[in-house]
Order: C-alpha cells, then structure tokens, then sequence
C-alpha cells in the first residue's frame, strides 16, 4: 500500500526526527542545568509559592506529579504539578521551570486570551488526534475521497491545537524569566541557565508544529494523488 512506503512518508520520517532531537536536547539541556543548586538555596515549589503569592494569586495548589518534565498547570483545577525531577529540586533548571509553570497560572488569572482560546481548542484537537487516522485509513481502503477529507480535516484540529499553543508557551517563558529577572530567587548566571532551559522546552512545541504541518502537508499530497 503506498499509504506506508510512498515518498510523502519523508515528511514524517523529517518530522519525527525534528522532534526527536527536540526532547533530547530539552532533558540533555535540563539534566546540564540540574547539577548545581541556586545560591541561595530555594526549591523549586518555594519559588513557584514566592511567585504565585507576588503575582498575588492564593487559590493555586502546587503539587508533586510523577515523571520526568510532566511539569504543567492545570487551569480546570487551579493545580501546579511539578515533577519528581523538579519538585524539591533548587537547580537553576528546576526553578526556571516551576516558574514557566506560574507563567502559565499567571496568564489564567489574568484572563491570557490565547490561553482561553487554547482551552476551547482543546477538546476538538483530542477528537481530531484520535479519529483522523482511522478515517484516513478507512478512507484510503475503501478509496473515498470524502472521508480522506474529513479525516485531514480532523487532523488540521491538531496542528491547529499546535499552533496556538505556541504564543502561550513562549508568553509563560517570557514572564517566567521577567519575574526571574525582577525577583532575587537567582542571581545571573543561574538566570541564564533557567532561561536555556526554557528556550529549549520552547523548541519542543515548535518541533511539535514542524512535525504536525509536515504531517498534514503529506496527508494533502496523499488525497491529491488519489
Ligand atoms: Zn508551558
């Protein structure tokens, strides 16, 4: 079947490895910046507390979650969850992320506009990742052009999601590191590696994009040879 093997495959195979090599370099970049302690020894939860309660938002928990970089903020809950590598943590690392994470509280409380329209995204973008590729699929078996329609449609959901996550993230990074810059919790050295840190996960949701649109470019190709 030339859905597996045609050359268009090359826009994945370009898109997976782009993505790869984005993860690797974040933990790689991560795991640089995790070895040394800030000097004046606040851990990661302390600073997203001290950050949270400057930005003077009190209905936030901030709890441990499992994994490596499973690091997020719940805007549904009002949770900060950092992960075991950042949580009790006082690296220059950990601390630029449990700041992103505040970023991104920060932004709800403030009413963020593309956090609220990434929110609304969302639960079309779940439906679009999952259908799409059973359409397609079913659309390339029974050769109708209709279905391998809907299914690329539902598949643009995704790299739409993917595309306004960009702004969001970007925005958190960049507030994390004017609170960072703005705050005394670390000196300049270890705000340079907090915000190598963070332009490294940045990469990851550009990577994502990448992969995404390559993915939707062959999907196009694939209904247009048809
Ligand atoms: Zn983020």
């Amino acid at each position: 079947m030339s859905f597996l093997y045609g050359s268009s495959y090359i826009f994945v195979l370009v898109g997976l490895l782009v993505s790869l090599w984005a993860s690797w370099n974040v933990k790689r970049t991560f795991k640089k910046y995790s070895q040394y302690g800030n000097s004046k020894h606040v851990r990661a939860e302390q600073a997203a507390q001290m950050i949270l309660r400057q930005a003077g938002i009190t209905d936030v928990r901030i709890e441990r979650v499992r994994g490596d970089l499973t690091d997020h903020y719940s805007p549904k809950e009002k949770v900060l969850r950092l992960s075991d590598s950042v949580y009790g943590s006082e690296s220059a690392a950990a601390i630029g992320v449990a700041a992103h994470e505040c970023g991104h509280a920060i932004q709800h409380n403030k009413g963020y506009m593309p956090l609220a329209i990434r929110s609304a995204v969302i639960p079309a973008a779940n439906i679009g990742s999952k259908l799409s590729y059973p359409v397609i699929l079913l659309g390339l078996i029974f050769g109708a052009t209709g279905l391998l329609n809907i299914g690329t449609l539902l598949f643009s959901l995704v790299v739409l999601l993917q595309l306004v996550t960009l702004p969001v993230e970007f925005d958190a990074s960049n507030r994390a590191m004017k609170i960072l810059d703005d705050s005394s919790i670390l000196y300049s050295q270890e705000l340079n590696a907090a915000r190598k840190v963070l332009f490294a996960a940045a990469l990851t949701y550009v990577a994502a994009l990448l992969t995404s649109v390559l993915q939707l470019i062959r999907l196009i190709l694939l209904r247009r040879r048809r």
